[in-house]
């Protein structure tokens, strides 16, 4: 996102939109009339979500989105709600995870299906970070989700490693998708123990699983046993959909 110098006041109105805090934007004067100031946006630190262009928020219409190129325009593929992103052709970070998999039988009995969300508002995350998560989960043999947009920009699947070219954009947040054997879970949860030392943003870690025959949920007995949190509000499949797969 830029400002236009000669048409921005410097009220500072847009800052209060600013998914990144606003903290990204600063002032400048203006060499041929200094009584005049107007507002500048890091643009390393934006991330192109155009939440404060869509707010309306600027009377001046000083606000304007440039045309982005390679590889800048990651930024707005993963941050901007409205955009349909182009290698996956959904909307948002992710894939439809569980809630299909009635229809689809992605997460199958003996797999969990697991995701990293990485970044959030007020502070994102720059792809640097999310590619040592993806390294730390390819070395334990995790399948990452094909349709993702993530595993997209990996250059090397078995490693996790993403294309060198985007490694220092940063987003609003992007999501690693993958499945894992259940008897990995452990061995995951202490890795993401490990991931946490070494990045410079938040994650959270989502899991989906299908209810066991017996009505019973499996990783619960993990996290009790190791005094893990866990928040069980998430969603719910119930399967009402109509399947295109049968279970054995
Ligand atoms: S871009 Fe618009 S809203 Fe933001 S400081 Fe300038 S005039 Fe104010
Ligand atoms: S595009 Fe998003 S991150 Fe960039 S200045 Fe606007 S609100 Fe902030």
């Amino acid at each position: 996102m830029k400002i236009d110098a000669e048409k921005c006041v410097g009220c500072g109105k847009c800052a209060s939109y600013c998914t990144m805090r606003g903290s990204i934007m600063s002032f400048g004067r203006n060499p041929k009339n200094p009584a005049k100031i107007y507002a500048v946006i890091d643009e390393k630190e934006c991330v192109e979500c155009c939440v404060c262009l869509r707010s309306g928020v600027c009377q001046q219409e000083a606000l304007y989105q440039p045309e982005l190129s390679w590889p800048r325009i990651v930024r707005k593929n993963f941050s901007d709600p409205l955009k349909i992103h182009p290698e996956t052709r959904i909307p948002g970070r992710g894939t439809e995870e569980m809630k299909t998999n009635e229809v689809t039988g992605r997460f199958k009995r003996g797999f969990y299906g697991a995701a990293l969300e990485m970044g959030r508002p007020g502070v994102g995350a720059w792809f640097r970070d999310v590619e040592k998560a993806a390294m730390a989960l390819a070395s334990l043999g995790v399948a990452f989700e094909e349709n993702n947009p993530v595993t997209k920009l990996m250059t090397d699947r078995k490693t996790g490693q993403i294309n060198p070219e985007v490694l220092e954009e940063k987003v609003l947040s992007a999501i690693i998708e993958f499945l894992i054997p259940q008897e990995k879970l452990p061995t995951l949860l202490e890795a993401l123990k490990k991931i946490a030392e070494k990045i410079d943003t938040v994650f959270s870690g989502d899991i989906i699983s299908r209810v066991e025959k017996d009505g019973s949920i499996s990783y619960l007995k993990v996290f009790q046993e190791g005094s893990r949190f866990l928040s069980i509000t998430g969603k719910s499949n119930v399967g009402l959909g109509r399947p295109k797969y049968r279970e054995d």
